[in-house]
């Protein structure tokens, strides 16, 4: 019997929610548990880590799942690592859906970056308005870089104190539209964004509301990913699990 483990935390992964129900296809919907009142799904979802690749290896077997697709965010790569190793000892296909990374286009100002701390780095020399838009985690490392002003995009308000010594917090849960991007922008004087790539549309507004300002983007690229077989699309998820299926996998 198919049963699918989805690992979920992103505007992808609820719209593939969406398409297993309607397609009657059941569903464990995953979250890491890093918000306070995640979007609800229409099928059945489990919150928190597994314990590891091993716990993760547990769980698949306890849960008789037959298929994992991992449709985290972009830089979520210790589940994503997790999923591969555990899918491997149990001998599960494994499938991933990806959004598409963002390309610059031309006229686009964007500087590349490895990771967050060389987004530290690439940050302009003379103090000015930055729009944070990494959540929460990893935003006490700017502090690295206290001359400059920061506005925070948050799901929930920050339950630990933040290290930086000017800031914004703005509350608010995506998806975004440009022009509410374009105007909170205008609103904050904001002169640089800090973006992960993280692709899609789900967050691609601030993306788009740079580009019409003309604003300087620091993009952190992605990190790697292990190599599974990936999909852009809901569809080709469930082309592949019937194929999956009917091949016996
Ligand atoms: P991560 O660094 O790859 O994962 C850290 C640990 O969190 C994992 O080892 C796992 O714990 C647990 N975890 C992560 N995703 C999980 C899931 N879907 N279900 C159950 N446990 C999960 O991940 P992260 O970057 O902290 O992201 C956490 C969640 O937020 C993910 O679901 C991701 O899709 C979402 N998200 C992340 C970002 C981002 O920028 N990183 C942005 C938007 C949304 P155990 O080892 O104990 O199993």
């Amino acid at each position: 019997m198919m049963r699918v483990l989805l690992l979920g935390g992103t505007t992808e992964a609820s719209q593939l929610a969406q398409a297993l129900h309607s397609a009657r296809i059941e569903t464990i919907f995953s979250y890491a548990g890093r918000t306070n009142a995640p979007v609800s799904q229409p099928v059945t979802v489990r919150v928190g880590g597994f314990g590891g690749a091993d716990g993760l290896a547990t769980y698949l077997k306890n849960e008789g799942i037959s298929h994992v697709v991992d449709a985290t965010h972009p830089f979520a790569n210790t589940m994503g690592q997790n999923a591969y190793q555990a899918c491997r000892k149990s001998g599960l296909p494994l499938m991933r859906l990806a959004r598409p990374a963002w390309r610059a286009q031309a006229g686009d100002h964007w500087t590349h970056v490895p990771d967050i701390a060389n987004a530290c780095v690439a940050l302009p020399k003379p103090a000015t308005r930055i729009f944070l838009a990494i959540g929460r985690m990893h935003v006490d490392q700017f502090a690295a870089r206290p001359e400059h002003h920061y506005l925070l995009r948050l799901v929930d308000a920050p339950e630990e104190p933040i290290a930086l010594p000017d800031y914004h917090v703005t509350l608010a849960r995506g998806p975004f539209d440009v022009s509410g991007d374009v105007a909170l922008m205008q609103e904050h004087r904001i002169t640089h964004v800090v973006a992960k790539n993280a692709g899609g549309s789900g967050a691609a507004a601030k993306i788009e509301a740079a580009r019409a300002l003309g604003l300087r983007i620091i993009m952190i690229d992605r990190p790697l990913r292990p190599d599974v077989a990936e999909y852009a699309n809901i569809g080709a998820v469930l082309a592949w699990l019937t194929h999956s299926t009917e091949r016996g996998v």
